[in-house]
Parts: structure tokens; sequence; C-alpha cells
């Protein structure tokens, strides 16, 4: 029957998501400045890394997270790469003006990665937005792949072949970025990917943190080893403190499931 085809073809084939986090101070830092952000029944994820003395870090980057949530509540129809960029933009008119509104925050800045994994599209459709040095990865079919690039002086100097990644892990300027919200008087350079995603990925977003005495492969060998996403998120975190700790780690595991 020609009615049954055309409900056929408009009958969602939802894809189940789900998702697992961590956040943790690390072994060396006073303060967790990092925030994460989870809300797999909209297919929401996001990881920000703030910076700044005194609080503001911390302040940064939870306001950074909440203006996204709050923003993708409610999504447009239409457009929405296009929102979830401008969401950014105005997480970072946010905390400008809450550094108008108390000097002690003036400076305060965050980094932010974030996972949207549009329910209403069929197929699934991935929109990723990336502003500093968090990170996101896809693991598929066993292999990692980092889908973010670095906003930092020295992945530009890799990227211009005047240091390797091996020079750039150790380097005294590797914290320095080149892109974060909440900076005065400088442009915001918001990554706006769309990367493939199908029943299988998983996806890891995670403040550098976690990076920083980690290699890509050590991170594959701990996803492939836990099934269980939960744990997936603590063995990382677990991983990254047994490596030093110095820095917060935060990390955000999204996994994508045919729905049955
Ligand atoms: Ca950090």
């Amino acid at each position: 029957m020609p009615g049954c085809e055309a409900t056929a073809r408009f009958l969602p084939f939802p894809m189940r998501i789900r998702a697992a986090g961590e956040t943790d101070v690390g072994r060396v830092r006073a303060r967790n400045e990092d925030a994460l952000l989870q809300r797999p029944a909209r297919g929401f994820v996001a990881v920000a890394d703030g910076m700044g003395g005194h609080a503001a870090g911390d302040i940064a980057s939870r306001i950074a997270v909440d203006v996204l949530d709050e923003r993708t509540a409610h999504l447009p129809d239409s457009g929405r790469p296009e929102y979830i960029r401008e969401s950014v933009l105005a997480a970072h008119q946010a905390i400008l003006k809450a550094a108008d509104a108390d000097t002690s925050l003036e400076g305060m800045g965050t980094t932010v990665t974030a996972l949207f994994v549009d329910p209403d599209m069929e197929p699934a459709r991935c929109i990723l937005v990336h502003v500093g040095d968090s990170r996101a990865y896809r693991l598929r079919a066993g292999a990692l792949e980092q889908l973010t690039r670095d906003q930092t002086w020295v992945q530009d100097q890799i990227d211009a072949g005047a240091l390797s990644p091996e020079q750039a892990r150790g380097h005294p300027y590797s914290s320095v970025i080149t892109s974060a919200l909440g900076i005065r008087n400088a442009p915001v350079d918001v990554q706006l990917l769309a990367p493939d995603c199908a029943p299988g990925d998983l996806f890891l977003l995670c403040s550098d943190g976690l990076i920083a005495r980690l290699e890509d492969d050590e991170l594959r060998s701990i996803l492939v080893a836990h099934h269980d996403l939960h744990r997936a998120a603590r063995a990382l975190v677990d991983a990254a403190n047994e490596a030093g700790g110095p820095d917060n780690i935060t990390v955000a595991l999204v996994q994508l499931e045919d729905h049955d």
C-alpha cells in the first residue's frame, strides 16, 4: 500500500545514546576548574576547562556549560549547527558580562568542546563545536581518531613543521591556547564540525588533563578494554592520575547504539 510505504519512510529510527562522564581534580591542583555537562536524553554532552585567578576559572567553565545547557534545551527546527555555534558565542558573551559585573573575575576564560547527536535526524547526525585545547575523539572499529584540532601555540608550530608532536608535549608553551571563551578583544574561533556517526561509535570528549601524560594509544587501549561506559570513564581518570595527574581531568563518553 502506498500509504504504508510513506509511513515507513518517515518512521523514526532513533539511535540509543548512552553517556558517562567523570571530572576529577587530579593530583596536583587545589581546585577543579573543569566543568562537565551530560544530557544524554537530548544527545548533548560538553566539557569545559576554565582558567583565571582565584575561583574565576570554575565560574567561566560553569557559565559556558550552563549557557549551552539552557540553549540546547529548546532547539530550532532548522539551522541547528549554526544555532549551536551561536550558543557558544552566547556563552562567550555571558562570561564577559559576568567579568564586567565583578572585577575580581576579569581575565577568566574557558575552553569548550561539545557534542550534539541530533535525535530528529535519520540517518543520525552529529554536531561538534570546539574552542581551545580540550579534545573530541571517535573510537570506531577499534581505531581512535582525534576529531578536533587543538587551538594552541604548539599545534600551530606542529602544523608549520617547526615542532614535532614529541617536542610539543614537553614544551614550556604547551599550555598556551590561541582561542578561548571570555577573552576580551580577541575573536573566538569556533570550530564547527559534523563528524560522521553511526551505531557502534564511541565518542570521547576530554579536557587536556587527560592527555597531559597519556598517549592516544593508551586512551584507545582503555576504551576497548571496558565495555561498561562508567567504568571506562573512571579508568581513564585513574590512568591520568596514576601518570601524575598534573591537571584537572574531565572525560565524557557517548556511545551510539542501534535502538532495540
Ligand atoms: Ca586543563
